[in-house]
């Protein structure tokens, strides 16, 4: 009924929700920062809650009429905590920069020192990037990987954090394939006098599911997007210790942002609920299986995998010895519908924009239900694609074979034939 209506008012953007929806499902969708969230929170997202103001928290709103609003904020603080064990959990956040904006804020001033993961080796922007407000609000130190293990160096960070005496030090990254240990972080920041901030945008999935040591016994301020591993709706959360929870909501509202999204809000507490299921953690489980299949099948073909291989749901992909560059592996794998992102690798020679490596991740593809046989077959397409270059008849056969694995996991099945039969009646 939704999406007639949708057609009938505005058949353009029908049309490009319909087109991506097809394109979600007709492509093998690697991007280790993607996930297909469920149908229960595309509909918690598609609500009336959207109309409503409800700036401040629940039972201490700035509007009237919060009541039901309040219910499903309450539920989700509630979720969230039962999952990750925090004192205090603010739910508002609209995205993971909107959170990590609030974060520092609450743990220092802007002109302070912090510290994070470089861009190049796996940080994120947000992690004091100098084009970010992260790097522009703040004096920046950047750490970076060992260049022998290209893993994290706690000896390394702990010498840049006495030397500099940061007021926060940033664990957590993007492109990051190994263990994190936050409580070695921990000490280092101890000993220094920082704060820790924990950014585990890409992890949260894992850490829900005991999967990754959890950094939340021992950060002061702990950030996650909710649509990455999660599997929940676009936005963020932010978890505190309880001295920081006044100084924290007060940060989000009214410091760096107006009204809540409720719509996004209530869609966090179903993917919450649905995290809390045994479903969800065996799904964390085959999401490291497939990533650990895919690791192990891409070496077997010559490929290197920076650091070595993967403890998580992604991996790097150094391509140098297969002579292509991030940037035109990203575009060959595109052609066969195989989405992927290209990466600097720890010591790019290459600049970010054509770098030497691709990211891959298993998150998206394990909800769709596919195991170690079909991380091997794609390890497989992979290394045709980069074989055959501009070889046309190659890529086409590749494509095929991309299409006849697609259909046989489907995605969003329902919603595609719905919008399928409008489109057809006109
Ligand atoms: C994805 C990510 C973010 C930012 O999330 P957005 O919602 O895109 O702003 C922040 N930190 C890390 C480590 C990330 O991977």
């Amino acid at each position: 009924m939704n999406s007639r209506l949708l057609f009938e008012t505005d058949p353009e953007i029908f049309d490009a929700i319909f087109k991506e929806t097809s394109r979600q499902h007709t492509n093998l969708e690697l991007i280790a920062s993607e996930n297909f969230c469920s149908e229960a929170v595309l509909a918690a997202l598609g609500s009336v809650l959207t109309n409503k103001y409800a700036e401040g928290y629940p039972k201490k709103r700035y509007y009237g009429g919060c009541r039901y609003v309040d219910l499903a904020e309450e539920l989700a603080i509630q979720r969230a905590k039962e999952i990750f064990g925090c004192d205090h959990v603010n739910v508002q956040p609209h995205s993971g920069t909107q959170a990590n904006i609030a974060a520092y804020l609450t743990l220092a001033n802007p002109g302070d020192t912090i510290m994070g993961l470089s861009l190049t080796h796996g940080g994120h922007l947000s992690h004091g990037h100098p084009i970010n407000f992260s790097g522009r609000y703040f004096k920046v130190i950047h750490y970076t990987l060992n260049p022998d293990t290209e893993m994290l160096d706690y000896d390394l960070i702990r010498k840049l954090a006495l030397e500099h005496k940061p007021r926060v030090i940033v664990s957590g990254a993007s492109a990051y394939p190994r263990i994190i240990h936050f409580d070695k972080f921990q000490e280092i920041c101890d000993e220094v006098g920082a704060a820790q901030l924990a950014d585990i945008a890409h992890i949260a999935g894992l850490v829900a599911a005991g999967l990754h040591p959890s950094p939340v016994p021992y950060a002061d301020i702990v950030t996650t997007t909710t649509h990455k591993t999660l599997r929940g709706p676009r936005g963020a959360i932010i978890m505190c210790k309880a001295k920081y929870a006044e100084e924290l909501d007060k940060t989000v509202f009214p410091g760096t942002q107006g009204g809540p999204l409720e719509h996004c809000i209530a869609a966090k507490a179903v993917a919450f609920k649905e995290a809390l299921t045994p479903q969800f953690k065996e799904y964390q489980q085959q999401t490291v299986k497939n990533a650990r299949a895919l690791a192990e099948a891409l070496t077997k073909r010559g490929f290197r995998l920076c650091s070595g291989g993967t403890d998580n749901h992604l991996m790097l992909v150094d391509l140098r010895s297969k002579k292509i560059t991030g940037r035109d592996a990203e575009r060959l794998l595109g052609k066969v519908n195989i989405t992927v992102n290209r990466n600097t690798i720890p010591f790019d020679p290459e600049k970010p924009f054509i770098a030497s490596g691709i990211r891959l991740g298993t998150p998206a593809l394990t909800t769709r239900g596919m195991k170690e046989t079909e991380m091997e077959k794609i390890a497989e397409l992979i290394d045709r694609t980069i074989a055959a270059g501009e070889n046309e008849t190659e890529l086409e056969k590749i494509k095929a074979e991309v299409r006849e694995m697609v259909e046989a996991f489907p995605l969003y099945a329902e919603r595609r034939n719905e919008y399928q039969s409008i489109a057809k009646e006109g």
